[in-house]
Order: structure tokens, then C-alpha cells, then sequence
């Protein structure tokens, strides 16, 4: 079965998401564990978290996604906001394993100017620091568009940053189609070979989401402008391939395309259409 949702408001808690995407034909969801600007999370509630395992049970929901703020930069030359950014991983893990065995995605930053092998050793540095043999967590690196300075915009900067990683299991890769069109990677043409490419740089067994979307912009063209499915530059038929493809087919699909809940139903909807079970 297609394992597809989108992401949602967490404002109303893990219980409501359940509901939520549920009702909308989903089986899993992303959202952010706090302000996408920052700021502080709220604290847990047991009993939330209770009815979500139950709701989760009931609904298929088998795995779900974290997202954190995307304000927050680990590349930053500025220590303080290095410091932020490592304080915010820490509290969101402990945050996460009151739903244990799931994904938290971040983006590895922007080295906004003294170059991106100093960037990706801080993001290192960071990873090292907030990881515990102990999490039953996985932290995905998604892959960028290559806006600005924007680390994480080529298969070759991932895999560097992994390979500075002490506990590697506790690290993967969320793979945003939209980014990696802007980002240069023809998943429209040649889907295949962006696959070997990842499996010869990164391994595939380190892919473990997809973030689903189309692109206003044509590939390359380092922008990251999310369009809905099917009225971007990669077009439905290529998102066909993608959901159905063998080392694709099995993981987690999630939108964020520009839509209110009644435009991620359609595209849920579509989507598990053309998946071929
Ligand atoms: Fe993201
Ligand atoms: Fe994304
Ligand atoms: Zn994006």
C-alpha cells in the first residue's frame, strides 16, 4: 500500500493530525515540532500522545515525520546561532521519542559565506553533539535546491556530512523532488539515473522519505518554489514513476505542495490511483 499524507498543523496536537489525515485518505503526516520560525515547543501531552498510538493503530499510521524549524541553522558561522540550533535538535529528540521509531527532517543549512566545507563541519559537529546511541530516532538530511548558500544542494555534500557522523544508523536522507529538479537532478527524464547516482554516493539504504512535490521552476534552476501536483515543471506522469518506482515504492510520501486540506485530499487521492499495488 502506498504510504502517502501530507504535511499538517500540529497546533491541535498528534491526536487531531491522526484524525485529520485519516479523514483526508492518508496514512502517515509530517509536521513541525515547533514555530517553522523557531520559538518554543509545546510541552508534551501524555494523554495526546496515548490517543495518537491508539488512532495510529486503528488507521494504518505506521510511521510519521518531524519536521524542524527551517529557520534553524546548524552551518552558521555565528556561534550563537550554531548553539540555537543544537539546543532546538536536543529538545525536539527528546520531544520525538514519545513516538519512538520515527523520522526527524531538517535542512543542513546555509553557510551564508565562508564556504561550504566549513558549513558542513559544523553541521557535523552539531549532529555529533545531539545524537544518542539511546534515540529510537532517525534524523533525515533533505536534500536542497541549492538556493543562496544552501548546503545539501548535490549528493556529494550529503555524504560528506554522513560520513563525519559517529552513530550513522541514527542518519538518513528526506529526498524533496521539487528541490532536486531545482537542484539539477532530471527526475523527470531519467529517474533511473538519479537513483544510481544516489546509490553510488549516498546508498540507497540511507534514503528513507520523500518529500512530493512539483516545481514552478524548470530543473537547475536553484529557486525551491513548491507547485501543486501535476501543475509544475515535473508533471504528473513523472510523479507516476516516482511513487511507483521499486526502490521508491515502499517508503513514505509526503506533500508539500501549496494547498488547504480539501487540495491535499485530491492529491492523495490521485496519487494512490496511479500507484499500482
Ligand atoms: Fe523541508
Ligand atoms: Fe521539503
Ligand atoms: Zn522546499
Amino acid at each position: 500500500m502506498l504510504k502517502i499524507g501530507c504535511h499538517l498543523s500540529a497546533s491541535k496536537g498528534y491526536s487531531n493530525m491522526a484524525d485529520v489525515i485519516h479523514k483526508i485518505g492518508g496514512n502517515t503526516f509530517q509536521f513541525f515540532t515547533r514555530n517553522p520560525r523557531g520559538g518554543k515547543a509545546k510541552d508534551i501531552n501524555e494523554e495526546d500522545i496515548r490517543k495518537f498510538h491508539e488512532k495510529a493503530k486503528e488507521y494504518g499510521i505506521e510511521i510519521i515525520l518531524a519536521h524542524a524549524p527551517y529557520t534553524l541553522n546548524c552551518a552558521s558561522a555565528n556561534e550563537d546561532i550554531r548553539k540555537f540550533a543544537k539546543e532546538t535538535m536536543q529538545d525536539d529528540l527528546r520531544r520525538m521519542e514519545y513516538t519512538p521509531n520515527n523520522l526527524y527532517n531538517f535542512h543542513p543549512g546555509s553557510h551564508v559565506g565562508q564556504g561550504a566545507d566549513v558549513g558542513i563541519k559544523y553541521i557535523i559537529n552539531i549532529l555529533n553533539e545531539v545524537i544518542t546511541e539511546s534515540q529510537t530516532t532517525t534524523i533525515l538530511l533533505e536534500t536542497m535546491a541549492g538556493k543562496g548558500s544552501e548546503i545539501g544542494k548535490n549528493f556529494e555534500e550529503l555524504k560528506q556530512i554522513i560520513d563525519g557522523i559517529k552513530l550513522k544508523e541514527k542518519v538518513g536522507v528526506c529526498l524533496d523532488t521539487c528541490h532536486v529538479n531545482d537542484a539539477g537532478y532530471d527526475v523527470i527524464n531519467n529517474l533511473d539515473n538519479v537513483l544510481e547516482e544516489f546509490d553510488r554516493i549516498i546508498g540507497l539504504d540511507k534514503l528513507k522519505a520523500i518529500h512530493i512535490n512539483d516545481s514552478k521552476n524548470p530543473i537547475g534552476a536553484h529557486k525551491d518554489r513548491h507547485e501543486k501536483i501535476g501543475d509544475g515543471t515535473i508533471g504528473i506522469e513523472a510523479f507516476e514513476r516516482i511513487i511507483n518506482h521499486p526502490k521508491l515504492r515502499d517508503l513514505p510520501f509526503f506533500l508539500e505542495t501549496p494547498n488547504e486540506l480539501d487540495g491535499y485530499e485530491k492529491e492523495i487521492k490521485q496519487l494512490k490511483q496511479l500507484y499500482k499495488n
